[in-house]
């Protein structure tokens, strides 16, 4: 049993939206201003797996950091797992973004000079962990995410000695920290070659099924191809592409 958009239901229920924007607006002010989002619609439900393209200067971007709640429309709604955002102050999306989005970008961003098992432990630092979490249950929960993306035998290597693809299963881990519903990735294998790419695409599908629901921005039209679903986006509009 699927719903209209391919996503598997239990029961012949809708799996619930976990992303619905109506008639968001973007315009960046100037002169001229510059439309960057016309009236997207857009709803994301629970486990599904969409891919976003589109030319450079679409408005890819400007969708994600909507998304990401990183910037606001300048009109529409977006409701984020049931709740209105719009109307939010800046710490309370900050609250909601923490708990509920992981970001993973085209060049990983790593510290350098930090082991991998440590990588992934800052993540929690910055969104504030409970007063009196300990180290030693940070570091668990740390080697807990790294062997869900199968890299728990590299947690004492510097990122220099991974490949491409490591360090990208690493800042997988590092969003998946937080337990996120949403994981927003931006050009996820833009720096990979197709090995390793093939291997991130895979470990997209096992979080799909653990019910991770993934939008990834891509230029890449296989790994367009392994999203469930893909919409496209030209001059700030949105179009169903396939799905
Ligand atoms: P993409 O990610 O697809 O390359 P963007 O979302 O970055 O597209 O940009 C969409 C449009 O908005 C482009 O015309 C870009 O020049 C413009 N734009 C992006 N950011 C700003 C900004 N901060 N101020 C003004 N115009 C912007």
């Amino acid at each position: 049993m699927s719903d209209p958009l391919g996503v598997p239901v239990p029961d012949g229920r809708e799996a619930k939206p976990v992303i619905e924007l109506r008639d968001v607006v973007r315009t960046y002010p100037g002169s001229p201003p510059v439309h960057a989002l016309r009236g997207i619609d857009l709803v994301v439900r629970q486990g599904e797996h969409l891919s976003i393209v589109g030319p450079s200067g679409s408005g890819k971007s400007t969708l994600l950091h909507t998304l990401g709640l990183l910037d606001r429309p300048t009109s529409g709604t977006y409701r984020l797992g049931g709740v209105e955002t719009t109307e939010l102050g800046d710490a309370q999306r900050a609250v909601l973004r923490g708990s509920r989005i992981g970001f993973v970008f085209q060049s990983f961003h790593l510290l350098p000079h930090r082991t991998v098992e440590e990588n992934v432990m800052l993540a929690e630092l910055y969104h504030r962990p409970p007063a009196g979490t300990s180290r030693s249950s940070r570091r668990k929960r740390a080697l807990a995410v790294l062997d869900r993306v199968g890299m728990g035998h590299r947690a004492g290597f510097r990122p220099v000695r991974l490949s491409g693809g490591e360090r990208q299963r690493v800042a997988i881990a590092r969003a998946l920290l937080t337990e996120p519903e949403i994981l927003l990735c931006d050009e996820p294998t833009g720096n990979l070659d197709t090995d390793n790419t093939a291997v991130i695409l895979d470990l997209f599908d096992e979080l799909r099924e653990q019910g991770v629901t993934l939008l990834v921005i891509t230029h890449d039209g296989e790994v367009s191809r392994r999203a469930g679903r893909s919409v496209r986006i030209n001059d700030g509009v949105l179009r169903a592409e396939r799905g």
